[in-house]
């Protein structure tokens, strides 16, 4: 089975879908919280990385890379986040692999560093 009922991402609008590669879709999110926010995720409803075939994980890594090109000609971002929250306790709500990829701009918020650290606010800094 390919598709799971209810799933957003196993029912995406035609219009919502940027490009596809392979076994990977590229669309955007629908809640950017940057210009530019891009989800990747596999065509089947898997909800692991870990859980994805050679191919799936080599065309989703590669829709990636296409999508920060394009992102680079189109918005001209001065860096990315890349992340992915692989199971709920790692704050997943929608249960089909993406791969969040999240423009930065300069001077977007106060003080960049440590990036994904601030999922745990109080270890953050380490410097
Ligand atoms: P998660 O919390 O699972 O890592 O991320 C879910 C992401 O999916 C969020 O960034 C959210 O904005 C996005 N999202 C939720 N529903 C939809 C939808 O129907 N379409 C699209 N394109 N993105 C969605
Ligand atoms: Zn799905």
């Amino acid at each position: 089975m390919n598709t799971t009922n209810g799933c957003p991402f196993c029912s995406l609008p035609a219009g919502r879908l940027m490009f596809s590669r392979g076994q990977a879709l590229a669309f955007k999110d629908a809640f950017p919280v940057s210009p530019g926010h891009t989800l990747l995720a596999p065509k089947r409803h898997v909800g692991s990385l870990f859980d994805l075939d050679h191919t799936e994980r080599d065309d989703v890594f590669s829709a990636l890379s296409i999508a920060r090109d394009y992102l680079m000609s189109e918005f001209k971002p001065d860096g990315f986040n890349v992340g992915i929250n692989d199971g709920i306790a790692a704050g997943q709500t929608v249960m089909h692999l993406h791969v969040h990829l999240i423009p930065r701009y300069a001077g977007d918020v106060g003080d960049p560093r440590g990036g994904i650290r601030w999922l745990f606010p109080d270890k953050a800094k380490y410097w």
